[in-house]
């Protein structure tokens, strides 16, 4: 099993047996790694219609062939589970050095299952795996808890951990590592912490095997010369990904007062320029990355320090709740890291709530005396903490915005912004079809990741309806995400244009396996269709409806910025959804056909 640690480690947190089993070979070739290998044993493993609090359900963590190795970015670690936010497929991805230890230690997935009856944490040490105490850390924050795990067992550990929102049943709770990268979203830290597991704290000293050692350093050291010569460098490397925030406000992108605007008057003051000269003080990477987008700040008026913030961030804790300093940003930020609940969803589910204060339909009575407007810095770092406690309005708001709108009513359900339940990420997509439909039919919900294509917007005409936009949005949807399969950042090929096509010896040194990019779309488009069919199974009549956007995309036009008067017709929606289906080889409601399973190899999966 050249590139891979060998073996599956399973951990049943009831029983607290602890097995190995070699990492099957087929599973290796049809599924490759990663994310693949998350949403296969999702899918065969848990039962159908299972809690996802419940010890059924359960929480795999995957490396990829590529992790751990000397390859640009070649840290990341997928997490997947059944989401507690949405009822359907969750996969996170997290940065950082957690994936290298684990494949050092010979590990490809940890399949966490049961629930613990009191507070642990995982220690491995190679082949050492042990359930230890963790009763004095519950209720402590992420950064504390992590920073107490390495002085006890050593700074060479990785360490994995959650918040008290993760422990509080908070439905978009994280799992935070190496003090400011996340696995953020779906509530893969809620999963983790109704498993009463506190943290995972990794160390391995093995080698991983490959298949062409001098094929491999070539290869390898191919990539990083890429990267090296990229234009894209300096800037990437300078900003990160708040590369972005100007260009955002500019086209009209950037989340504004719960997505009712895609340009923020004040937004210049959050712009990555402003961030880098007022707060930012080093730049901080993952492990093997030639480009470290992460930036670490420092909060004179808190007198706090944070990694972060990155642009999506920016967008969801700044504009998006109408706030413009920076190191406002920054502090909401360090609080949503340390309580362990994602950012994103945190920023969407303020920016409801404010919308809601505004418009009369909460009162201060029902925000516990806060006066909930846009902009409000003190109501809004109040507001997290109440949120991770779940306290007041902050446990309505711990649902997400969907559950949250049922329960408040009054025409609030309107402007939940969300696609299955989980809170749009921080694009704007008002007039920009490609994204929208990409939010649409992203396979976790409203999450960018998938396919990024608000850029392709802009090339090709943002309300352009047409046939060649969703077939770009599903090559994405097959393309992107086989970076998390594999084990390695994407950014390299997204910030610093590097060709794809470099990839291909690298996989084929290590594993001993040619693949050429046809062959990985084809694994990205099985793992698509099998996530799709999680949904199908878990979720009574999920279909088209499903895949629909907020109503505020395609009824209400922004009435300031660059968007102003701009919308997609709800028949344009409809029609994205007809062409994305026949194109993907679905029928009229979303469901793959047989013939598609057939095609995919999935039918003896799903039968
Ligand atoms: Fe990590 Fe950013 Fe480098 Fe990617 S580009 S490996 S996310 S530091």
């Amino acid at each position: 099993m050249n590139g891979y640690g060998g073996n599956i480690l399973r951990v049943n947190l009831t029983t607290g047996k602890i097995t190995r089993e070699p990492t099957p070979v087929d599973l290796a070739r049809d599924f490759i790694g990663g994310r693949g290998f998350g949403a296969y044993f999702l899918y065969t493993e848990v039962p159908a219609h299972a809690d996802p609090l419940g010890p059924e359900n359960k929480l795999i963590i995957s490396s990829g062939p590529i992790s751990g190795l000397l390859v640009p970015g070649a840290g990341k670690c997928d997490f997947t589970t059944k989401s507690p936010l949405t009822g359907g497929y969750a996969s996170s991805s997290l940065g950082g050095m957690l994936t290298a230890e684990l494949k050092y230690a010979g590990v490809d997935s940890i399949i966490l299952e049961g629930i613990s009856p009191h507070p642990v944490y995982l220690f491995i040490e190679n082949e050492k795996v042990e359930l230890r105490d963790a009763s004095a850390y519950w209720g402590q924050g992420c950064i504390t808890v992590e920073k107490a795990l390495k002085t006890q067992l050593g700074e060479e550990f990785q360490v994995a951990v959650i918040g008290p929102g993760g422990e509080n049943g908070v439905s978009y709770a994280c799992i935070n590592h190496d003090y400011g990268r996340e696995a953020g979203r779906g509530g893969v830290g809620t999963v983790m912490g109704a498993k009463k597991l506190k943290a995972i704290a990794i160390r391995g000293t093995h080698s991983i095997p490959v298949a062409d050692l001098d094929a491999y350093r070539q290869s390898g050291m191919a990539l990083f010369k890429a990267c090296k010569e990229s234009d894209g460098l300096k800037p990437w490397q300078t900003y990160g990904t708040t590369i972005v925030t100007s260009w955002c406000d500019e086209v009209g992108a950037l989340p504004t007062r719960n997505f009712s605007a895609g340009s923020f008057e004040k937004g210049a003051s959050l712009y990555g320029p402003v961030m880098r000269e007022q707060i930012v003080i080093t730049d901080k990477g993952c492990f093997g990355c030639p480009s470290p987008c992460g930036k670490y700040s420092r909060m004179k008026r808190y007198g706090t320090y944070v990694e972060g913030p990155e642009y999506e961030t920016i967008g969801m804790l700044g504009s998006n709740v109408g706030i413009s300093d920076i190191q406002d940003v920054a502090q909401a930020n360090l609080l949503c890291d340390d309580l362990g609940i994602d950012t994103i969803s945190t920023g969407g589910a303020i920016g409801w709530a404010m919308e809601c204060f505004e418009k009369g339909i909460l009162t201060l009575e029902d925000t516990g005396g806060l006066e909930l407007r846009f902009g409000n810095v003190d109501a809004t770092l109040k507001l997290i903490g109440m949120i991770a406690r779940r306290e007041g309005l902050g446990a309505i708001l711990s649902q997400g915005v969907k559950k949250a709108s049922q329960v408040i009513g009054k025409g609030s359900e309107k402007f939940a912004i969300h696609v299955k339940g989980m809170e749009q990420s921080a694009y704007a997509t008002h007039n920009a079809t490609a994204m929208l439909l990409a939010y649409m039919t992203s396979d976790v919900g409203a999450h960018h990741n998938r396919s990024w294509a608000i850029t392709y917007d802009l090339q090709v005409g943002r309300d352009q309806v047409v046939p060649e936009k969703v077939a770009r949005i599903i090559w994405l949807q097959n393309f992107r995400p086989m970076f998390d399969v594999l084990g390695a950042c994407r950014l390299q090929w997204v910030e610093l244009s590097i060709d794809r096509e470099l990839y291909v010896p690298v996989l084929a040194a290590i594993t001993g396996i040619h693949r050429s990019w046809q062959d990985l779309e084809k694994v990205g488009a099985r793992i698509w269709n099998l996530t799709r069919m999680f949904w199908i199974r878990e979720i009574e009549g999920f279909g088209r409806a499903w895949d629909l956007p907020s109503p505020r995309f395609y009824e209400e036009p922004p009435v300031t910025g660059v968007t102003k008067g701009q919308i997609t017709r709800f028949e344009d929606v409809q029609r994205l959804l007809d062409m994305y289906y026949e194109q993907r080889g679905w029928d009229a409601n979303g469901i793959p056909t047989p013939e598609t399973l057939a095609n995919l190899g999935l039918k003896s999966i799903i039968d």
